[in-house]
């Protein structure tokens, strides 16, 4: 099956805002095992709008559109979709008697300009729309499908959650699966390099993708069985492993600050941190962890100007060691970790060095790392290389 996007608003063309039906309805199709070849996005003109709709119906079996569902005369996408295939809107009673309902419910008068989403052609059947006015249309004709779903995001979502998933999942015949592996230390040509034999299968295939907590590797495998595509997921995972080693932090849904606090929480470890350069980005991290109650104790910021009250020289490795070592103190925990690097508040010069300190009461590690990047860029990277350092930190001496 081959899907195409269509996403339809003068103001996406105009960049006030940005596509985000795309991204969620590709995410999906992908999810589905579903190939998308095309995505477009078309103003609200209907010569234009047209132009697309029939090369998409040419070239693909399943369309998605969103978009233009209102009742303004700005939204086309029902009469596009009509004049395609050369069918009449009609007004269906139900439909009228929903939306009549809906604005009686809310005690308003109903435009009549409205009317139009009470309408139908003979091919397609309403959606209902939950969190909205706008019915979406699901049609099918001559073998192909076309989606018509409204454009504001949430009902959008809503209605692809509702009716879109159930109905595509039921007319799919193979279950797809997938696996997240997520890696550090390594580059993605570096990984690339590891995993290149299974790169070329296509089931289950094998995607590399970069990202601020590092490589991450999905496995998709397409099986006739739930068990089928589970086997065959855990079999290539074991390869990966094999090859990839201690680099791999975690899978799915793990975060760093996740897996690090369960660590901790498993070790009856207490932590506590001090951060120049990132500000706090790594106590916020720590606050987020579910366990973070019970290891960690706290976090300080320094500022340029507190350096001085707390005995603090130039960044460097003694600095960094003495504000791990200062925030154990403070905060009576197993293990102070430090970040610090220059400036404060403000952005870094390109290319500074930052320094990530991690002690216990038997010993003291410091690192150097170097990124570059737009200072947040630099500061999440930082703060993620210090929880893996921490990790291993963490199993190395307790
Ligand atoms: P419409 O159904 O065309 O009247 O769209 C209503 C509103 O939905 C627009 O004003 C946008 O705020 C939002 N919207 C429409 N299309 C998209 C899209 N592709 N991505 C994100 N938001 C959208
Ligand atoms: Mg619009």
């Amino acid at each position: 099956m081959k899907a195409e996007i269509i996403t339809s608003g003068t103001e996406l063309l105009l960049g006030e805002i940005p596509d985000t039906n795309t991204a969620y309805i590709a995410g999906q199709l992908a999810a589905l095992g579903i190939n998308l070849y095309y995505a477009s996005t078309v103003g609200d003109n209907f010569e234009r709008y047209s132009g697309v709709l029939k090369q998409a119906w040419a070239r693909s079996d399943l369309i998605i559109t969103t978009g233009g569902l209102g009742p303004t005369q700005g939204d086309i996408t029902r009469e596009v979709v009509s004049a395609m295939l050369g069918e009449k809107m009609t007004i269906d009673p139900d439909l009228k008697k929903e939306l009549t309902e809906f604005f009686t419910r809310l005690h308003i008068e109903m435009p009549d300009n409205n009317l139009k989403q009470a309408t139908l052609i003979l091919s397609a059947r309403a959606m209902r729309n939950t969190a909205g006015t706008a019915p979406g249309w699901w049609v099918e004709k001559d073998g192909r499908t076309i989606i018509v779903l409204p454009g504001p995001p949430r009902e959008m979502q809503t209605m692809w959650e509702n009716v879109v998933l159930p109905r595509l999942e039921a007319s799919r015949s193979a279950i797809i699966m997938s696996r997240l592996i997520k890696t550090w230390g390594l580059s993605e040509a570096a990984v690339d390099q590891l995993v290149s034999p299974f790169l070329k299968e296509s089931n289950p295939t094998l995607g590399i993708y970069a990202k601020p907590d590092g490589i991450q590797l999905r496995i998709t495998a397409r099986e006739n069985t739930r068990e089928g595509a589970a086997e065959m997921i855990a079999r290539r995972e074991r390869e990966i492993r094999e090859v990839m080693k201690e680099h791999i932090w975690g899978v799915d849904n793990d975060t760093l600050e996740s897996i690090v606090g369960r660590l901790l929480a498993r070790r009856a470890l207490t932590l506590a941190v001090a951060e120049s350069f990132t500000g706090g980005l790594l106590a916020l991290a720590l606050n987020n962890v579910p366990e973070g109650q019970g290891f960690f104790k706290g976090g300080v910021v320094i500022s340029p100007c507190a350096r001085f009250s707390w005995n603090l020289g130039e960044p460097g490795s003694a600095t960094a060691t003495l504000m791990a070592s200062q925030v154990r103190e403070k905060f009576s925990t197993d293990i102070g970790m430090a970040i610090d690097g220059p400036g404060g508040p403000g952005p870094a010069a390109p290319g500074s060095k930052l320094f990530i300190a991690i002690g216990n009461d038997r010993a003291n590690e410091v690192f150097t790392p170097g990124y570059m990047g737009r200072p947040e860029q630099v500061a999440r990277r930082t703060v993620n290389h210090a929880l893996i350092l921490l990790r291993n930190f963490v199993d190395r001496t307790s």
